[in-house]
């Protein structure tokens, strides 16, 4: 795979990872103290509640990291193998972690099963942030493949339909943005699906802010921000600086506008800020995950299990 679909997969990648970076500084900040302590927040300058160097990730790319590293380990999408992934991406002490994430690892660790319990609580951001390296190696495969893809990954720590549901969703307009559709497109496809099956997805109407790290309000905040501007640059603005769950709507609003608006909209500076470590394993992974996604019988596994 080379030429536009390629520009726009990196612009994917690229854009969770620059996404992630500048929200991180203001994550669990209001609007009102985002406003007080920078103005309109758009340089990426590290900070935050982490206190982090500039251009450093957080989980929301790491994991996405593992997760892509596992696929491409392993040949395919084997659950097993992502969940030893995360278990592994723990053990090294990542940054923050998410309270569902954690309790789903732990669980894999005691039980051994890649599948956690349905639970309530489980509507959290956590499966969707990570998703993009599914994406990315399942796009010449059937979309059924790809929602499997996304429910194997994602239970592993989230089980809710919720949860399922967002991702798949979030999956599908990244996968047909970077097959060259237009955000018309995405709007009258996977959005429509999402909010005729699951009406709390709605977002026309009130302006989210602070959203927290439950999928719909993650979910609102990122569409509203996508579908009222027409560039990366602005959308990422506008998602950052609702503040809240900042790094994770960044990072999801950067995978699909960056798929949307491809590698070349996102600004030089941004690129150049972020930690060249993790521009150079994005980067490869995009590339390695796009020429997987091309390779007959990498996906027998998935397919064996009949999408479940
Ligand atoms: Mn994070
Ligand atoms: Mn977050």
């Amino acid at each position: 795979m080379s030429g536009e679909p390629q520009q726009r997969g990196l612009g994917a990648y690229l854009g969770l990872a620059v996404g992630d970076a500048l929200g991180a500084t203001v994550e669990f900040m209001t609007p009102r103290e985002i406003q007080a302590a920078h103005g309109v927040h758009r340089r990426i300058t590290g900070g935050g509640w982490l206190n982090l160097r500039v251009g450093a990730v957080t989980d929301d790319t790491t994991m996405s990291l593992a997760l892509g590293g596992a696929v491409l380990a392993s040949g395919g999408l084997d659950g097993r193998a992502m969940a030893e992934a995360f278990s592994q991406w723990m053990r090294d002490r990542p940054v923050d972690i998410g309270h569902t994430v954690r309790r789903g690892i732990i669980h894999y660790r005691r039980t051994g099963e890649i599948e956690t319990p349905l639970n309530d609580n489980d509507a959290g951001n956590g499966a969707c942030m990570r998703v993009l390296p599914v994406v990315l190696a399942t796009l010449d495969q059937p979309l059924d493949m790809l929602h499997a893809a996304c429910r194997l990954q994602g239970r592993i720590t989230h089980h809710h339909p919720l949860s399922d549901a967002g991702t798949a969703c979030v999956a599908t307009m990244v996968r047909m943005a970077i097959q060259g559709c237009d955000a018309a497109d995405l709007i009258q496809g996977p959005v429509e699906a999402l909010v005729t099956a699951h009406p709390e997805f709605r977002f026309r109407g009130r302006r989210e802010e602070n959203p927290s790290g439950f999928i719909v309000h993650t979910l609102r905040a990122v569409f509203q921000a996508l579908f009222d501007t027409d560039c990366f640059e602005n959308c990422l603005v506008d998602v950052v600086n609702r503040g809240g769950d900042a790094d994770t709507t960044g990072a999801i609003a950067g995978m699909i506008a960056g798929a949307l608006y491809g590698e070349s909209d996102i600004p030089a500076s941004w690129r150049r800020a972020l930690d060249p470590r993790v521009l150079e394993a994005v980067t490869a992974q995009t590339l390695d995950l796009m020429e997987m996604s091309l390779m007959e019988g990498s996906h027998r596994d998935l397919e064996r299990a009949g999408g479940s």
